[in-house]
């Protein structure tokens, strides 16, 4: 078995608290009756989770509170063999948490208290400068400040690390912070936040892309859900079509694939390769309820590559 290669996360980490009932309460309603669910979620968490799943030597860069949250939570990232040296337990902060609310017929209201993570720090950061050095590839969102995204983006240039920015959720960007982005990776949604214009059409998606490029990163990767992702780089715009798998809960396919994306690309493998391989794992992912509960090990997301090879009409699905 080859090493395997380091991928930093520096992100953030909530535990999400849902409640699933008959229909959302209206403002001033009490609904009696529904059911309780909890889970480690924060998009930095389910990341380096999956990237840690994929084969990935995984550091994790973040804060919690120093609260009975906090301490579960970087129980459970280490239990996924994640390096937490870097974690920062904040004095005064909660840990961050979702709170999730899904109706009936799936509909959901989220309200999110970010706590510790909102006091991420570029000196956080820089305190992790080792953990930078050692990094095949740096990976960030924007559930923590802009700033300290900013920060993590330059040391990883400076380590020659990759660096793959998913912007989610979408956040108004300094020009300076997208040029040192390697790979961008948004959904539609976001996507069409950062250029102006609807995002869905193909057309539209290769607008979008191309024009993102435009902005500094060399590789744009817009995810299109069921439909798959497109990817734009130097030699041009393309879609590779999802793996056509039965969908039950799609919530986190883009970490998901952010973060198997990441452990491919550090492993050395062409960019539509590790896209694939991003795509298995989001694959595997969407036919389980939950979102860390759902994320695949190596073993599974080779075993659907393997698959997918001898039968290429999983992957053809088309518009
Ligand atoms: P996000 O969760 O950020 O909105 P997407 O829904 O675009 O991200 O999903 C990311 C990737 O996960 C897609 O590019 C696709 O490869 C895979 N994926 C998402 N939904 C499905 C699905 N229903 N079937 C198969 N693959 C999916």
């Amino acid at each position: 078995m080859p090493k395997s290669p380091a991928v930093l996360v520096v992100g953030s980490n909530m535990r999400d608290m849902v409640v699933r009932s008959a229909a959302l309460p209206r403002p001033g309603e009490t609904l009696l009756g529904g059911e309780f669910f909890t889970g480690q979620g924060g998009k930095g968490a389910n990341q380096a989770v999956t990237a840690a799943r994929a084969g990935g030597d995984v550091t994790f860069v973040g804060r919690v509170g120093n609260d009975s949250l906090g301490r579960d939570a970087v129980a459970a990232l280490k239990r996924d063999g994640i390096d937490c040296r870097h974690v920062v337990v904040d004095p005064k902060r909660p840990s961050g948490v979702a709170l999730i609310l899904v109706g009936g017929a799936g509909e959901n209201s989220i309200a999110v208290a970010p706590g510790a993570n909102a006091a991420l720090s570029a000196a956080d950061v820089k305190a992790a400068s080792r953990a930078f050095q050692r990094a095949a590839v740096l990976l960030v969102q924007l559930e923590i400040p802009v700033p300290t995204v900013a920060c993590a983006i330059r040391l990883g240039r400076r380590a020659g690390a990759r660096v793959i920015l998913n912007p989610a959720p979408a956040a108004p960007l300094p020009a300076a912070l997208l040029r040192g982005v390697d790979i961008f990776t948004p959904n539609e949604s976001e996507a069409a936040a950062f250029v102006g214009h609807a995002v869905d059409s193909l057309r539209s998606v290769a607008r979008a892309a191309a024009a993102l490029r435009t902005l500094g990163p060399p590789v744009v990767i817009v995810t299109l859900g069921a439909r798959g992702a497109w990817v734009q780089d130097g030699s041009g715009g393309r879609l590779l079509p999802a793996i056509a798998v039965k969908a039950v809960d799609t919530t986190g396919a883009g970490d998901v694939f952010s973060g198997a994306l990441a452990v491919g690309l550090a492993e050395g493998r062409p960019l539509d390769d590790a896209v694939r391989f991003g795509q298995a794992a989001a694959a595997i992912s969407v036919t389980r309820p939950g979102t860390q509960s759902s994320v695949p090990s190596r073993a599974e997301i080779d075993a659907l590559l393997r698959k997918v090879a001898r039968h290429p009409g999983l992957a053809s699905r088309s518009e």
